[in-house]
């Protein structure tokens, strides 16, 4: 089973854990590695619909495959970025490889607005498919998640990772800056239950370990995840 695309806007009205999804997973089976991975599952659960970091990390990765139009990046960097206070408004939207467009000047280029959030969603992707099936020579992207700017906040009993973009920061950075708040602190769980599809980005939330035929809902891509460990 499968959990994904949490409401952006009120993380908390989205999809309720509905125990009775979770009971019908587990149907059947024996009890075991199983229920480890069932209960694992019901923690993420509870953690996706508490974050809205992660909310808006995964509403850049699933809202759609097409590249964004101007408003949509507007509308993203507004509710998920600026509003919360992760950083002050940019002057300008980078990505490696894309040109720089100019915050009031987006509306203008939406060319290079979508050549922009495409390069700086393959590049999240990159990065979120190393952190969950990492390969020999990609070091530099694990350690792009773990170098992601967040910082550490501790308010009366409640602490934890917070998103620390900088405005000179690329789109890409402040995207992993939203996902690495949430995935650091609990690296293990993610690392456990969270698939990425190479061909379009998607990440989803799998309870039971995928079958290697499993190819993506979206674009029938290939889906990787960690390997549970036998
Ligand atoms: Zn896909």
């Amino acid at each position: 089973m499968e959990l994904m695309s949490i409401s952006p806007k009120n993380p908390m009205a989205g999809r309720r854990p509905t125990s009775l999804s979770v009971r019908s997973g587990m149907s059947g089976r024996s009890v075991g590695v199983d229920s480890g991975r069932a209960r694992s599952f019901i923690a993420l659960r509870g953690r996706l619909l508490a974050s809205p970091t992660l909310a808006g990390a995964l509403d850049f990765m699933q809202v759609t495959t097409r590249p964004w139009e101007p408003h949509e990046l507007r509308a993203w960097l507004n509710d998920h970025v600026l509003a919360p206070g992760w950083m002050k408004a940019p002057r300008a939207v980078r990505e490696p490889g894309a040109p720089t467009v100019a915050l009031c000047a987006l509306d203008e280029q939406p060319e290079a607005v979508a050549a922009l959030t495409a390069r700086a969603r393959e590049r999240v992707t990159n990065v979120l498919l190393d952190f969950v099936a990492p390969d020999p020579d990609g070091r530099h992207r694990r350690a792009a998640l773990y170098s992601a700017r967040v910082r550490w906040n501790a308010v009366g009993d409640r602490s934890g990772w917070l998103p620390a973009p900088r405005e000179s920061d690329f789109l890409s950075d402040i995207v992993l800056s939203l996902f690495a708040a949430e995935i650091l602190s609990g690296a293990e769980i993610y690392q456990r239950h969270m698939t990425v599809c190479v061909g379009c980005g998607r990440v989803a939330f799998a309870q039971d370990a995928r079958p290697l035929t499993a190819g993506c809902p979206r674009c029938d891509g290939e889906v990787r995840w960690r390997a549970p460990q036998a």
